[in-house]
């Protein structure tokens, strides 16, 4: 064994002691930090009895532990990079038919199933440095959380500081109401599967506080792990959540009032558009209610779930 892969094995055990702590939102990200060195070092090993892989390799060390890497000068160059690239607001046109990433090669092969699948791509999601300055401003990648097998995919913008720390999709605010949407459904959120358009958190800039919604150069670099995802999993029926997640999908910038209750297509899976959650906690009038529970009313037919009258009454005024 070369000191190289000793040294990660250290850092890996010592990464494992921190587990026992009952602190889960400083754990996460000490997980998430585990899950890639030891994807890290399982490239390594597979790279030390070939030639010719030496960058790839320090790309995903990078990837797993900037702050680790023993060449300082890699390591000034990739918080260069990050710096310069940092905070993009040039505002770009989005074109969702475009792949950055060749989706072919991040589907996992059918010979496994849903769950090993969305296990191995979720594997290739956790490394990725695509948008260096994301990389280097997040606690976690949040890749997506439910049942592999879900009929129902509920598809966000991107992570906020609440979903960065604990590493899952829609578990802050705008979550607790999306869970209760998804109970009054009649479904629990393990039944369902939810992920967001960008996987990591928008970065801000040092000491502000808050979230920013995702540019589309991000979003278009990020897409081919969604499509993957939706690929693996093959739901009957998906929802996007608010306007930023429809232009994610569908490159459109038309006003979610005109979106909304209308089902698009992504490929052969049905789309419902409907406001996001936190457009809700704003605008908390009885009618907007009403018109996300109408959306999700013609989820619920388009799957031949059951309906109760209580149900279809929810938020009509008297
Ligand atoms: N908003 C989103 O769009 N996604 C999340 O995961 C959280 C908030």
């Amino acid at each position: 064994m070369s000191s190289f892969t000793q040294g990660l094995e250290i850092l890996l055990q010592q990464l494992r002691s921190l587990d026992c702590q009952n602190r889960p939102r400083v754990d996460q990200s000490n997980l998430d930090r585990i899950e890639r060195l030891r994807i890290a070092l399982a490239e390594y090993r597979r790279s030390e009895t070939t030639v010719g892989t030496s960058s790839r390799l320090r790309q995903a060390y990078v990837a797993a532990a900037p702050e680790d890497v023993p060449n300082p000068e890699a390591r000034a160059g990739h918080s260069e990079a990050a710096a310069a690239r940092s905070s993009v607001t040039v505002e770009q046109e989005l074109d969702p038919t475009v792949d950055r990433l060749p989706t072919v090669d991040l589907v996992p092969a059918k010979n496994d199933d849903q769950e090993q699948r969305l296990a191995a791509l979720r594997e290739k999601v956790l490394v990725c440095t695509k948008c260096a300055h994301l990389a280097e401003f997040r606690h976690s990648v949040v890749f997506g959380v439910g049942n592999p097998n879900a009929e129902l995919m509920f598809v966000g913008e991107a992570p906020g500081a609440d979903e960065d720390l604990r590493g899952e999709p829609f578990v802050g605010k705008a979550g607790e109401l999306l869970t209760r949407i998804i109970e009054t459904m009649g479904f629990t959120r393990s039944e369902v599967y939810i992920a967001n358009v960008l996987k990591c958190r928008p970065d801000m800039p040092k000491g502000s506080s808050g979230n920013r919604p995702p540019t589309p150069e991000e979003m278009q670099t990020c897409l081919p792990y969604l499509r993957a995802q939706i690929e693996v999993i093959q739901p009957k029926v998906m929802v996007a959540l608010g306007g930023v997640a429809m232009k994610g999908l569908f490159g459109t910038s038309e006003p979610m009032k005109s979106l909304r209750g209308r089902w698009h297509s992504f490929g052969d899976i049905p789309v419902m558009a409907t406001f996001h959650p936190s457009y809700l906690l704003r605008n908390q009038a009885l009618s907007e209610k009403r018109k996300v529970w109408e959306d999700m009313l013609q989820v619920l037919e388009r799957l031949q779930a059951p309906i109760t009258q209580r149900q279809r009454n929810f938020f009509l005024i008297k």
